[in-house]
């Protein structure tokens, strides 16, 4: 059983990656992303109070979005599970590493979507321009952005050396075409 983690800058791909390989290679996403944005859609306070911080690019609570990953792993077992947006900073990966642990399970590969920063705000300009314009992430702009990528810079970029030192990161160039990494990402994995 596969188990891998997506991991990379905002507007770097993870999530059309991730989406591609549920369908061909039949694994099951773990998006803290997704799952948030659903939890704001409750439109409960709860919701409301993650929905303000998702919009100023900071990072929600380690305490709420690892409950959410336990949840999500206890509750579709023995799945291939594919972790996108998670996790983002040391706390989340040790978190995650005693999840496997407790459930005897191995995580297999980091695969880390390498994007020049400089190429990421014409990827989410373009992401924003081909958009229904109802269904604009709120947290696509050219200034939420920035703070994303800084929070990137300073919070995630650890865990890349964190995973290195365990020998499980593989360096994608994420700037290749959608099936290029695609196809990349399927011959590491297998
Ligand atoms: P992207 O990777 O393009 O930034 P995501 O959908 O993964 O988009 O995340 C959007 C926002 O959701 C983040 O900017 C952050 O506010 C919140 N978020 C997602 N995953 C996490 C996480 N693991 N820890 C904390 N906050 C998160």
């Amino acid at each position: 059983m596969t188990n891998i983690i997506i991991l990379g800058p905002p507007g770097s791909g993870k999530g059309t990656q991730s989406k591609i390989l549920v369908e061909k290679q039949n694994f099951f996403q773990i998006s803290t992303g997704d799952l948030l944005r659903k939890t704001v859609e409750s439109g409960t306070e709860e919701g409301n109070k993650i929905q303000k911080i998702m919009e100023s690019g900071e990072l929600v609570s380690d305490e709420m979005v690892i409950e959410m990953i336990l949840v999500e792993m206890s509750t579709n077992n023995s799945k291939k599970f594919i972790f996108d947006g998670f996790p983002r900073n040391i706390a989340q990966a040790k978190a995650l590493d005693s999840a496997f642990e407790d459930k005897s399970m191995i995580l297999d590969f980091v695969l880390l979507l390498d994007v020049k920063l400089d190429f990421l705000e014409n990827r989410i300009k373009s992401r924003i321009a081909e958009s229904d314009p109802s269904n604009i992430r709120k947290d696509d702009n050219v200034e939420t952005l920035s703070k994303r990528l800084n929070v990137y810079k300073k919070i995630t970029y650890p865990i890349i050396d964190f995973y290195e030192k365990k020998n499980k990161l593989v360096r994608i160039n994420g700037m290749d075409s959608i099936e290029d990494v695609t196809n990349k990402i399927i011959q590491i994995i297998n």
